[in-house]
């Protein structure tokens, strides 16, 4: 019998951990007991298997990183076309986002969830809130404020970065280490690339081996998830919900489809076809670091793009590029200075999407991070940080969406960069 394709097993397993969560969360509502067997509760198991298998992949985040960017530049620098790739590869990050950051300006200034009766819905959201320690959620995820991102790209030490989860110091580091390769003679170069580039072979591995998991894996986090929270929807907040994923919808299904069809010249339906795999991850995980090593497999295995180009795009993309959460940082901010009554100016919507902007490139690629940006927008447009409260009620499900649109983000700027350099690839018009 014909085993069935890896994205279909992770895709059913989706399925069955909606259905499984949901059955959870409505006998604990009717019953007030979280239902399990043995004494164990079933929402216990499911976050256990999920967190074995997302640490399984965050354990070859670092090394996967650091060999595949120094490998990455070092090939390519020693081509001396890295500025060529280097220049693509910036360019569409920044077209791409700010696209993404002015279609949720867009969406959220049209449906304005924020507006009920044409009143702010301030009161409203007061009710549904819940009642978090928003210092100690934001407190955690690795952004300070604006001018800190480019400190912490140039990291004291950077064992340190890279034990701290500081992705960007480390991805500097390794984009110089593999600079300064090419300029060495073939006697020291040689023998440096040959470990590196096994190094990077051997995660590689490691990637396809624990990927074999992944349906039991994702089972575990997403049942997790809807156990606890359920699909509660209410009033502004399932509003905005819906403007966020109708948003999501259109950049991941029209900008970047058309880019690829277009700019990349390829067909954009195997092209997704070809992403699924670690958009399903993403979704399941909320989390693009832990994401990469997927995705460097989808690009390079089923899109078809060189082991040079993805080995450069993608670890950059994952911390820099991310389109979801630039969209989402965005689309918050709005829609919170609508429900506080704030008169939305030329210069406060312009703040909020320079700020979306620039924070999305320091944010972490781990679940929940960009709230980190969301506080330095409300700060910087003169909203109380509680009012973050209320994001929290949807944050996850929506996390996950928004994850996945990073990650369809980045495949697409590897495919199309690809294109751009002369590759042929698997997905060629
Ligand atoms: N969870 C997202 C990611 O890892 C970041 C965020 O938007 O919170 O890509």
């Amino acid at each position: 019998m014909r085993k069935l394709a890896l994205h279909w097993q992770i895709l059913i397993a989706i399925v069955l951990a909606f259905a499984a969560g949901l059955w959870i969360f409505e006998v604990k509502e009717t019953s007030g007991a979280h239902p399990g067997v043995f004494g164990v509760e079933f929402v216990t198991m499911f976050s256990y298997i999920g967190t074995l298998f997302l640490n399984a992949l965050r354990m070859i985040i670092v090394p996967l990183i650091t060999s595949s960017i120094i490998v990455g530049v070092a090939g390519i620098g020693a081509g001396g076309n890295l500025g060529s790739l280097g220049g693509k590869t910036l360019l569409f990050y920044a077209t791409t986002t700010l696209a993404a950051i002015l279609l949720g300006l867009l969406v959220i200034n049209v449906i304005q969830p924020g507006i009920v009766d044409g009143e702010p819905a301030r009161e409203l959201l007061a009710l549904e809130a819940p009642d978090i320690d928003v210092a100690a959620t934001v407190g955690d995820k690795g952004v300070g404020d604006v001018a800190e991102i480019f400190v912490r790209m140039i990291p004291t030490n950077v064992i340190k970065a890279a034990a701290d989860g500081q992705m960007l110091g480390l991805i500097f580091f390794a984009i110089l280490f593999g600079y300064f390769m090419t300029r060495l003679s073939h006697e020291y170069a040689d023998p440096l690339f040959k470990f590196w580039d096994g190094l990077f072979h051997v995660m590689m591995k490691m990637t396809e081996w624990i990927m074999t998991f992944a349906p039991i894996g994702v089972f575990g986090l997403v049942g997790a998830v809807i156990a606890e929270a359920g699909l509660k929807a209410t009033g502004p907040l399932a509003m905005f919900a819906v403007a966020v994923l109708l948003a999501l919808a259109i950049h991941a299904f029209g900008t970047l489809l058309l880019l690829l069809r277009f700019v990349g010249r390829v067909k954009p339906i195997k092209t997704l076809i070809g992403a699924s795999q670690a958009m399903l991850t993403a979704f399941s995980t909320a989390s693009s670091s832990a994401t990469l090593p997927v995705t460097m497999e989808c690009v390079e295995d089923k899109i078809g793009v060189s082991n040079k180009t993805s080995s450069f795009v993608l670890p950059l993309g994952a911390t820099v590029n991310m389109n979801g959460t630039a969209l989402y940082e965005c689309a918050a901010a709005l829609f919170l200075a609508q429900a506080y009554g704030m008169d939305l100016t030329f210069g406060v919507q312009f703040t909020i999407v320079a700020i979306a902007l620039m924070t999305s490139i320091g944010v972490a690629g781990v679940p929940s991070a960009s709230l980190v940006a969301i506080a330095i927008i409300l700060a910087a447009i003169g909203i109380p940080l509680e009012w973050l409260g209320v994001l929290m009620v949807f944050d996850r499900i929506l996390d996950m969406c928004r994850t996945s649109i990073n990650v369809w983000g980045d495949a697409c700027c590897a495919t199309i960069v690809a294109r751009l350099e002369g590759e042929e690839t698997n997905v060629a018009l």
